[in-house]
């Protein structure tokens, strides 16, 4: 039961996650204005703003303009949902839930920014680096402050050496400085030597889905490819192992 009024709890801030998707890479206010549809600009209405519900029952479109609301909308309010559901289950009622379901989110949306529009906000990353340096520990690894620390200095460290190694022989930025400052939420979040192991999945997890895209496409090699959504999805998948 307790679950189940988790996973309600996640629908509406998924639904949250979708303003900040839309509004933070874009630089706007996440409080006004009211919801709108992009197209048209009209107000969305409360019956209309039902995590999942309204979608499905408006089949993916604005009641105003018929413009198609991406399924982006319905996948992240169920991908917070059942974050919340597992937070509840992994760490029980505590400020450990809390603090692994709001990192969890951060990661979620930060997915998303990057997939759609190749930006990682600052807010986000470095809020959520902030997070668990401020109040530290949770999950399997307890990341201890210093851990944390360096997590955080290593992993960001590498990615950033990568970065400048990648600019020095190619000529050109093969990431972006928002991909730096995401490593380091990761180092924070797990500590060293815990970030290996996101890290890691995070290349496979490019290797085996960017690499078939790419050649599936026929887009070249310059092609930009979201390392941080790959980042984020090995993140939250790790923070919720077993
Ligand atoms: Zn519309």
């Amino acid at each position: 039961m307790d679950i189940a009024f988790a996973a309600l709890f996640g629908l509406i801030v998924g639904s949250f996650g979708n303003v900040c998707v839309h509004r933070l890479p874009r630089g706007k206010s996440l409080a006004f204005p009211a919801s709108h549809c992009p197209e048209c600009g009209a107000r969305i209405r409360p019956l209309d703003n039902i995590p999942i519900l309204s979608w499905m029952a408006l089949a993916g479109r604005c009641r105003s303009c018929r413009a198609p609301i991406p399924w982006r909308y319905p996948l992240l309010e169920a991908l917070t949902g059942t974050a919340a559901a597992a937070a509840l289950w992994k760490w029980g009622p505590t400020p450990a839930a809390a603090l692994g379901f709001l990192t969890a989110f951060v990661f979620l949306v930060l997915f998303f920014t990057d997939l759609e529009t190749r930006l990682l906000p600052d807010t986000l990353t470095l809020g959520g680096t902030a997070l668990p340096l401020a109040f530290g520990v949770f999950g399997g690894t307890d990341p201890a402050p210093f851990d944390a620390l360096l997590g955080a200095a290593a992993g960001s460290g590498l990615l950033l050496f990568v970065l400048l190694l990648h600019y020095h022989v190619r000529g050109y930025y093969g990431m972006g400085f928002g991909d730096v400052k995401l490593m380091a939420m990761t180092g924070a979040c797990f500590g060293f030597p815990g970030m290996i192991y996101p890290l890691l999945g995070s290349c496979l997890l490019a290797l085996l889905v960017a690499v078939p895209f790419i050649l599936a496409k026929g887009k070249t090699w310059h092609y930009p490819i979201p390392y941080g959504t790959f980042l984020c999805a090995a993140s939250a998948l790790y923070l919720f192992r077993p």
